[in-house]
């Protein structure tokens, strides 16, 4: 069928004038349902009115459009309209109306921002302030959106929680610039940009998937780990240029992530293997800091901060510690949030200032200290990410042998002996006393805990994180939603085309491994395939433990390079079958409720 001659359903029509909410579009769904326009699938919770026209949202043989009904060619700031031929006779209450249809895929951006901008607000994201949430990282974008509003309106409907953090991505990571993307050959799997989506692209396809879905209530855009690096001053001061231009591609988003934790100085933390003298840290903190910063850090740090259950009090010699270990990092935060603000024209944001990459795990005096002089010096913190140990897309060790292993390499000394001396040698409850003080921290400075790396965490870890923050967190998955998807690839016929796709990417991955292309862990591919795990993902349902986590871990990165015949595989994946696509989108908005019901559990 030819657009120009598609036939307008007379529900359409008739819902021109009138009142319009939820159930009125509840109703227009049924009877679109009911409707006999072949090839044509309706979006009815899209269905809105803006002056004299109203819009919904469809696909015509799969291609995504927007009908508009009534009103003139390009209203709103449209672009491209076709008018449809021989409409507007005889559907009552519209009588003499046109109807316009305009191209309206995830990368038709002008005409998706102009209908979130200028059709209907309630679309635009906003701030998350002290909701809590699950902030979902969506790498494929098109595929998973759709399932993940979906699972937060259920999830909206049966507890009353709004936890929509819909749109999130690593900005300098997972995404890149649109112009960096492009530069992308593929060669080096690691490079920023491996989704091969951009900083832009995201946020429209969060515009997108709002609309289509219907999704009125409310949601958080994040642009997460803005990640600072280099070996000197100049490399830093080059990463701030490149981090601030990743910025203002954000501008839309509402809440950022950044990342200074590279910068931090470990060898001023008592726990480093040799830490620096108290002579040391004098001169540092002389170095680092003028005569008034100095005086102002002593007095800022003066009095007692009374958290939850817990009072903390800094000594001269603690104060000039953290002062080193942190201030450098600090002081580029207050650097980016300055220019987060500027590239938002000052309007409201969410600031989170991570430390969850951190080598070391957070304190509870070193989140105070970093959150204090952040929140003194005029950039207070609405989320707070303190590092607990997680590691990406992996559970949470149970047993104290699992966690000596899991912990091994790692600068965290004080664990093991934690777990033993006051939790018998249980890492479970050490882990959620942790953070329940991190918490009480949070909530003193008014914030919410984050909590970072979240994918892959068995119900027991969810369920104490939830009753440790009672109710108040953040909580970010990223890969996980990924992972499903090539679960449903993985579990294809043998001589599927999907599957055949799985098992090249497979084996991309591990020729990357044997160019050591992952640094130290590309060791791993070699040993996950000696011990006999093959391609399999492990079992999502207990944090994938008994896969082969080389490729739970990096498989992702293959999106962005390239495919035997030199496309890269994200093009592949976009052409997956509806089949796919539908089972992938089940799982997805399961795994986001299953999460909730855990972490949420009354
Ligand atoms: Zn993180």
């Amino acid at each position: 069928m030819n657009t120009e001659e598609m036939l307008l359903p007379s529900a359409l029509t008739e819902y021109a004038v009138g009142p319009l909410d939820d159930s009125v579009r509840a109703s227009l769904a049924q009877r679109l349902a009911t409707a006999e326009t072949p090839g044509v699938t309706w979006f009815p919770q899209s269905f809105t009115r803006a002056g004299d026209a109203v819009f919904i949202a469809f696909e015509e043989s799969g291609a995504p459009l927007l009908l508009q009904y009534g009103g003139a060619a390009g209203a709103c700031g449209l672009s491209h309209p076709t008018e449809l031929a021989g409409n507007g006779a005889g559907h009552g209450a519209g009588q003499g109306n046109k109807a316009y249809v305009y191209p309206f895929a995830s990368t038709d951006r002008e005409n998706v921002a102009a209908f979130a901008e200028r059709i209907d607000l309630t679309f635009l994201p906003r701030p998350q302030r002290d909701r809590p949430a699950i902030a979902s990282g969506n790498r494929h974008p098109e595929v998973s959106l759709p399932a993940v509003f979906d699972a937060f309106r259920d999830i909206l409907r049966e507890t009353g929680l709004n936890l929509a953090s819909t749109v999130q991505l690593s900005a300098t990571r997972e995404m890149t610039t649109d112009d960096e993307i492009a530069r992308r050959d593929g060669r080096n799997p690691t490079a920023p940009g491996h989704t091969r989506v951009s900083i832009r692209h995201l946020y429209h396809a969060g515009l997108w998937a709002a609309i289509r879905s219907g999704f009125r209530y409310g949601y958080t855009a994040e642009a997460d780990h803005f990640i600072v690096s280099g070996a000197n001053d100049a490399e830093i001061a080059k990463s701030v240029e490149w981090v601030k231009e990743a910025i203002r591609h954000a501008a839309g988003y509402t809440k950022f992530t950044t990342d200074t934790s590279r910068v931090f100085d470990l060898r001023a933390d008592m726990r480093h293997p040799q830490p620096l003298s108290e002579t040391q840290i004098e001169e540092l903190f002389q170095q680092r800091l003028t005569p008034e910063e100095r005086a102002w850090v002593h007095a800022a740090f003066s009095k007692p901060f009374d958290c939850g259950a817990a009072s903390y009090r800094f000594d001269a010699a603690e104060i000039k510690r953290l002062a080193v270990k942190f201030v450098p990092s600090l002081k580029l935060n207050e650097e980016l949030f300055d220019s987060i603000l500027q590239a938002r024209h000052g309007a409201q944001f969410d600031f989170e200032p991570s430390l969850d990459e951190a080598e070391t795990l957070t304190s509870a005096k070193e989140l105070i200290f970093y959150m204090h002089w952040l929140k003194e010096r005029g950039r207070p913190a609405q989320l707070v990410p303190p590092n607990l140990g997680f590691k990406k897309r992996q559970a949470y060790p149970e047993t104290r042998a699992a966690l000596e292993k899991y912990s091994h390499h790692k600068m965290w000394p004080e664990v093991m002996p934690r777990v033993d001396g006051e939790f018998a040698g249980n890492p479970i409850p050490e882990l959620k006393d942790r953070v329940r003080e991190l918490a009480d921290v949070a909530r003193f400075f008014d914030g919410t805990l984050s909590i970072h790396s979240g994918s892959g965490k068995q119900p027991e870890v969810l369920r104490s994180i939830g009753s440790a923050t009672r109710g108040r967190l953040n909580y970010k998955i990223s890969g996980e939603l990924q992972l499903r998807l090539f679960d449903v690839l993985s579990e294809a016929r043998e001589g599927s085309a999907e599957r055949r796709l799985y098992d090249r990417m497979v084996a991309a991955c591990e020729r990357f491994a044997a160019q050591s292309a992952f640094g130290e862990e590309s060791a791993l591919a070699a040993q996950y395939r000696a011990s006999g795990h093959g391609s399999y993902l492990g079992d999502a349902g207990s944090g994938r433990v008994d896969g082969n986590l080389f490729l739970v871990f990096w498989l992702g990165n293959m999106v962005g390079c390239k495919d035997e015949d030199g496309r890269f595989f994200k093009q592949g994946l976009d052409e997956l079958p509806r089949s796919v696509i539908e089972e992938s989108r089940r799982r997805n908005k399961e795994y986001v409720k299953w999460l909730a019901s855990h972490l949420f559990a009354q």
